[in-house]
């Protein structure tokens, strides 16, 4: 499903000696890659060629890294790394919240780069089924759900889960080893005019734990990252 032409990433770093580096290694693995030193050029260069994903620091001058994404985010469903400090969970969360699909801290090791922008590159790919009759089948670790049929099995035995539970373990499961933040779950799952009680997420949680967990008060799938949300771990 890879498009013939190569990869175009756009990497938005006012470091020039960090973006040099970045280029430098992202076109070794075969990459094309254009640089913007600011959130300005970044906007125009994204709306003259159009990127297959945004690897973007938050920290620029002149215009804000999550103003940046906000606008991008707001034309485009261009996959965006964003890059903050070490540390930055405020930036995390607000970023990830604007729209962002994942996150890098720096210091970063240019492997560890390479293998995020390759993954959000993958998910793309797969989020476009090869027959094209929208048929998704979703695994991760034991758990394997049939979309289309709303069917789902835990280590091969057919498992019932409540429609929500159904929604919230698909969010999961799309975007496996992925932070997604409390707010992020809640409008995926529940719409963005939810104003129930935040605990609701937490009860889901626990019945899917429930399900899938071999032992739920220690999960090693469906965990916590404190203060932030949640991640499925396929392991
Ligand atoms: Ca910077």
């Amino acid at each position: 499903m890879a498009p013939d032409r190569a990869r175009r990433v756009l990497v938005v770093e006012d470091e020039e000696s960090l973006a040099e580096s970045i280029r430098y290694n992202l076109e070794r693995d075969g990459y094309s890659v254009e640089v913007a030193f600011d959130g300005r050029d970044a906007l125009r260069q994204a709306r003259t060629t159009p990127p297959d994903l945004v690897l973007l620091d938050l920290m620029l001058p002149e215009m804000a890294g999550l103003d940046v994404c906000r606008a991008l985010r707001s034309s485009s469903s261009v996959p965006i790394i964003i890059v903050t400090a070490k540390d930055a969970e405020a930036d995390i969360v607000a970023g990830l919240e604007v729209g962002a699909d994942d996150y890098v801290t720096k210091p970063f090791s240019m492997r560890e780069l390479i293998a995020r922008v390759s993954a959000n590159l993958r998910r793309v790919d797969m989020a476009v089924p090869a027959d094209g009759r929208g048929d998704e089948i979703l695994e991760g670790g034991r758990v394997r759900l049939d979309v289309s049929r709303h069917e789902a099995t835990v280590g091969g035995q057919a498992v019932d889960f409540r429609p929500k539970e159904y929604d919230l373990l698909a969010t999961f499961l799309r975007r496996p080893g992925r932070l997604l933040t409390r707010d992020y779950l809640i409008e995926e799952v529940w719409g963005p005019g939810y104003y129930g009680d935040m605990k609701t997420l937490d009860v889901h949680i626990r019945r899917i734990r429930n399900k899938i967990e071999e032992d739920p008060h220690r999960p090693v799938h469906l965990v916590t990252v404190r203060g932030l949300g949640y991640k499925y771990v396929n392991g």
